[in-house]
């Protein structure tokens, strides 16, 4: 991920502490969602159709920080609903950086000119556009004419004032390669923006649009397209080397949704923040209540077409974490897949006894993280057989010690 210096060292220390503390399961980011009730409605989205009684609801600010605390996240993404249409929105922000916690606040930015006197600048805070598209797709995938030029004149108006502004874009199967290139080159050359999250949709079961979401390989085939030509290293992706790879189909992972929870106006939500299978009050109880074990692709069919951030940018994080090389290609953006480190690295795994494998294009060596990387090298039917094979070749290529 191309973090700031500051992040990454605290979220790299972070990581560090719960290693070395041998937790197995602990939050990267709290996903924490204030209201559900928005400004606009969005066909794709699976979070306004709340009942009436949720909808006027806030959450007072007491229980936001208290739960983010609970939890001992060192990043919180405030989504919801709009979360600019609480009216406590920059007191939550400003206590959670009093607190040095990383703090998104994710928009459909139709009322950042409004608020933007509320907030101040900060290596703590940053906001993020919700942009789909370029005009007319994004347009069409708020269903409303003239939100883009809204979001695009304040998006100009938070970077002329100091912010930081990245920028969330969901790809629908209406989207071809040339759509998301398109959105992106605009994005990351036309505005500067400071970093740009992707992410294929989700077919949220209340959502009113459920035919325009992606399977796994046309997700796949869409990013290789989109990342080809050398674009991906050009454009400030806020993603792991790792996560952007599985996007493209050239590594696997399981699902790791403990690393992202989700926290709303109804609790910890079970599993995650798409999947509702029930609430509980606080992130300890989440890990201990929730069985982990039975989502992700192949588990729950419910999962089978999922390639979401939140549940698969805390495995790519984890697997970077525990590899010399794929850390050193975060850190550096994208280096090569055959570069020297990756005897080091494979040096460590054979030590560790652990190495994963994508579908025999690219090797990622883990160390013995927390469950669902090993589980997920164990389980994906992709790595079976072409893992062994690749790994002898890793194996005998370097000397012992
Ligand atoms: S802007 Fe976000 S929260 Fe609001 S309707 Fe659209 S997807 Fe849902
Ligand atoms: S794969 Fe993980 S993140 Fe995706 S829907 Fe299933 S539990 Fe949630």
């Amino acid at each position: 991920m191309p973090m700031p210096m500051r992040q990454s060292l605290r979220v790299g220390s972070y990581l560090m502490r719960q290693k070395l503390a041998r937790n197995k399961k602990f939050p990267l980011l709290v996903e924490l969602e204030p209201l559900f009730a928005c400004n606009l409605k969005c066909a794709g989205c699976g979070k306004i159709q709340q009942p009436h009684t949720i909808l006027k609801q806030r959450m007072p600010v007491e229980q936001a920080i208290g739960a983010v605390e609970e939890s001992g996240a060192p990043m919180v993404s405030i989504a919801g609903g709009e979360p600019l249409m609480h009216p406590q929105i920059d007191v939550i922000v400003s206590e959670l950086i009093k607190r040095k916690k990383f703090v998104f606040l994710c928009t459909n930015a139709l009322l950042l000119p409004k608020k933007i006197d509320k907030f101040k600048p900060s290596p703590y805070f940053a906001w993020v556009v919700h942009i789909d598209g370029l005009r007319e797709r994004h347009d069409e995938s708020v269903c409303k004419d003239g939100v883009f030029d809204e979001a695009v004149a304040a998006i100009k108006m938070a970077k002329s004032r100091g912010f930081k502004v990245n920028t969330n874009t969901t790809v629908f199967n209406t989207d071809t390669p040339q759509t998301v290139i398109d959105v992106l080159t605009y994005l990351n050359d036309d505005l500067g923006i400071d970093e740009m999250q992707i992410s294929p949709a989700y077919a949220y079961e209340k959502a009113p649009d459920q035919e325009h979401f992606l399977g796994v390989e046309e997700t796949r085939e869409l990013f290789r397209k989109t990342f080809a030509d050398g674009r991906r290293k050009k454009w400030r992706l806020n993603h792991t080397p790792l996560f952007l790879d599985f996007l493209e189909g050239k590594t696997d992972f399981g699902c790791t949704a403990w690393g992202i929870p989700s926290y709303s106006l109804l609790g910890w939500q079970k599993p995650c923040y798409l999947m509702s299978d029930g609430y509980v009050k606080t992130y300890s109880e989440l890990i201990e209540t929730t069985d982990w074990d039975s989502y992700g692709r192949g588990k729950d069919p419910r999962c089978a077409n999922c390639m979401a951030h939140c549940g698969y940018e805390p495995s790519a994080v984890l697997a970077t974490m525990g590899s010399l090389r794929e850390t050193i290609r975060a850190a550096r953006g994208n280096l090569s897949t055959a570069d020297p480190l990756a005897g080091l690295a494979a040096a460590k795994a054979r030590r560790r006894g652990s190495l994963t494998t994508g579908p025999g294009t690219r090797v990622v060596i883990c160390a013995p993280v927390p469950d669902g990387i090993s589980r997920a090298r164990q389980e994906s039917p992709i790595h079976s057989g072409k893992a062994q094979r690749l790994r002898t070749t890793f194996v005998q290529a370097i000397p012992p010690g």
